[in-house]
């Protein structure tokens, strides 16, 4: 298939990427979805909408964000194949969610809403709407089951320095599926003044199409630094796979390339339903949270409980965009356990002084994994975010890392 084209054809006007996307809502909610699909495909044109967007990238976000050659890790795994990474670890507040919500906020800001909500399940989306809902200025509220509001300490403080009212959500299991039914039915009653802020290539159209193209800018710079540091482009990119909006961004721009694109999902406890999130690799298609794609579905065909020791890979179902990548064979996806996570995460710590996030050591495992596998080259990862986040559980479980010291 020619990939020039791509771009312009995915997704059709009604948010399909072949079979999967789609919006599959209530009715109520069929006006506001177009509300906002039309708002974006006419700001997403406008100058004053990019020149914004790219004024907030450099002066508050701090893009770019560097490309860097992992010149210690890859001479330790034989030397042969080079690592390199995109550092969204240095993008603001840690991570690459912010590139996504500060375009939502600000096409919030273009409708004229007065107000942004969000669920979150270990506070990473909630902390990067309500820092967009500071800068803006909008009203923030996010929900959050009561049981993530316990484990989450850290983030849920942040959310309220930042002005955002944390909503305790205490029906059900009391965690992140109740949390996305309390956001839905405020949104029900409120789409008029508020904007539903969506944490990654999920959910109904526009959304998946709309995260994408925030995200875009990752690949996009990724692509011309690592051209103008090695005069080449990379053999393998790859990045970790939860709803897979850093993934999808850093990918796309490679698309027409000869370049082979890997996502990397968690593998947990191991292959047993119920221990990973691997849902490309054991999931099968079905429609939840108002999309079709693939996703990994218990006996009675309810969405499957999932694990990883990454909080924010551990989602059944995967967006649209993945599905269709891998049906046209352009997109492979491999897995890597939390063993081989906890492994990466200790390797970039001490031998590049650089602690991910357990999210993103998921693809440092598999690019250290390959690395060895490869015969010369070089592989990009993209290092979705900073690991400060992750310390007390890994040293509460791992200890300092000693452990690992002969493990790859
Ligand atoms: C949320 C999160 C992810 C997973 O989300 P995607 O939509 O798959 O990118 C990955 N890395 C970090 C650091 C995150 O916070």
């Amino acid at each position: 298939m020619d990939f020039s084209t791509y771009l312009k054809n995915y997704p059709t006007k009604d948010g399909y990427f072949g079979k999967y996307g789609g919006a599959y809502l209530p009715p109520q909610l069929v006006p506001a979805m177009k509300d906002i699909t039309d708002a974006y495909l006419t700001i997403c044109h406008s100058s004053q909408f990019i020149n914004e967007l790219r004024r907030i990238r450099r002066e508050f976000q701090g893009r770019p964000t560097p490309v860097y050659h992992c010149e210690t890790l890859s001479r330790r795994l034989g030397g042969k194949t080079q690592i390199y990474l995109k550092r969204e670890d240095l993008n603001h507040t840690g991570a690459h969610k912010l590139n996504h919500c500060m375009g939502e906020g600000l096409l919030a800001k273009f409708m004229g809403k007065k107000r942004i909500i969000a669920e979150t399940g270990a506070g990473q989306h909630g902390v990067a709407v309500a820092t967009a809902a500071a800068f803006f200025g909008l009203d923030c509220t996010v929900y959050m089951g009561a049981v993530d509001v316990a484990k989450q300490a850290p983030n849920v403080a942040r959310m309220k320095v930042l002005g955002t009212k944390v909503v305790s959500v205490t029906e059900g299991q009391q965690t992140l599926k109740e949390a996305v039914d309390a956001a839905f039915a405020d949104y029900l009653e409120n789409y008029k003044d508020t904007i539903y802020a969506i944490g990654s290539v999920v959910g109904p159209h526009p959304f998946p199409m709309m995260v994408r193209d925030f995200q875009y800018v990752v690949g996009e710079e990724a692509r011309a630094q690592f051209k103008e540091m090695t005069g080449f482009l990379p053999d393998v990119i790859t990045a970790c796979v939860g709803g897979g909006s850093n993934s999808i961004g850093f990918f796309l721009p490679f698309i027409n390339d000869p370049v082979e694109i890997v996502g990397v999902e968690p593998l947990g406890r191991g292959t047993k339903l119920g221990d990973h999130a691997a849902s490309m690799t054991y999931g099968s298609e079905g429609v939840m949270h108002g999309f079709n794609s693939i996703m990994l579905k218990d006996e009675n065909g309810e969405p499957a409980p999932v694990y990883s020791i990454a909080s924010g890979l551990d989602y059944q179902s995967v967006g649209p965009e993945h599905a269709f990548l891998r049906e046209l064979g352009r997109v492979k996806y491999e897995s890597a356990t939390d063993r081989e996570a906890v492994n990466a995460f200790f390797k970039l710590s001490r031998y590049e002084g650089i602690i991910p996030a357990l999210e993103s050591s998921h693809a440092v495992a598999y690019a250290m994994r390959r690395a060895k596998e490869m015969d010369g080259g070089s592989i990009l990862v993209n290092l979705s975010g900073r690991g400060d986040k992750d310390l007390d559980y890994v040293i509460e479980k791992y200890g300092y890392g000693d452990d690992f010291a002969d493990f790859d």
